[in-house]
């Protein structure tokens, strides 16, 4: 999405540890509009799949799983993050390897909110390492529910955890991918 890429450029900031910071619109402030073209190009390419339910992880998933969400005209669920592995309840539970905070934390979603006739379709900002996404298909599994796909906002391809998914047969499909960046604010994408 080229607008995507521009936005990029002009406002994104990379910090030290290849974390690239876009909170003027997607992690902090919310430029509502601009999430919304996101979500319809997310719902264009997805719609063929026929999803009948987006999933999430919070916090920064679900702006633009709310727009896809909205475009698709089908449910949104979020993942919860929970510090301890202490819970009980109707809740499918996965662990996942923060790439931001370098821990791990568990993921939780209520049972009656994914069952196993949904077709679901994985939303998150980022696509690093793969880790969110693979905790969120591990849920998905174990709700015996079918994942169509996964669709991010920003891929950071260097990463490649967006080619070991394709690489194991699932449709990812990120907005745009930063193959390469560096301290200076040099960034290059992928062509698409
Ligand atoms: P992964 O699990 O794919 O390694 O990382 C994805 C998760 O880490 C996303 O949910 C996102 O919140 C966070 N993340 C990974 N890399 C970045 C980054 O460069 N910038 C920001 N803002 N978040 C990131």
């Amino acid at each position: 999405m080229k607008a995507l890429e521009e936005k990029i450029v002009k406002e994104g900031a990379v910090l030290p540890g290849n974390i690239l910071k876009v909170n003027s619109f997607l992690n902090h402030r919310i430029d509502a509009a601009f999430i919304m073209e996101m979500g319809e190009e997310i719902a264009r390419l997805f719609y063929e799949d026929k999803p009948t339910l987006i999933f999430t992880i919070e916090t920064s998933g679900i702006a633009i799983a709310m727009a896809a969400a909205v475009n698709l005209g089908i449910p949104l669920v979020f993942a919860k993050k929970h510090k301890s592995g202490n819970l009980s309840g109707d809740l499918y539970k996965t662990t996942v390897h923060s790439f931001t905070h370098g821990t791990d934390y568990t993921v939780v979603a209520e049972k009656n909110f994914i069952n196993e006739n949904d077709r679901v379709l994985i939303v998150d900002d980022f696509l690093a390492n793969g880790k969110a996404l693979e905790g969120l298909i591990d849920i998905v599994n174990q709700a015996g529910a079918v994942t169509v796909g996964a669709a991010t906002a920003i891929e950071k391809g260097f990463q490649h955890g967006g080619d070991a998914l394709r690489e194991k047969g699932y449709k990812v499909c990120s907005l745009a991918i930063v193959d390469s960046m560096d301290d200076s604010g040099n960034i290059t994408f992928r062509q698409q």
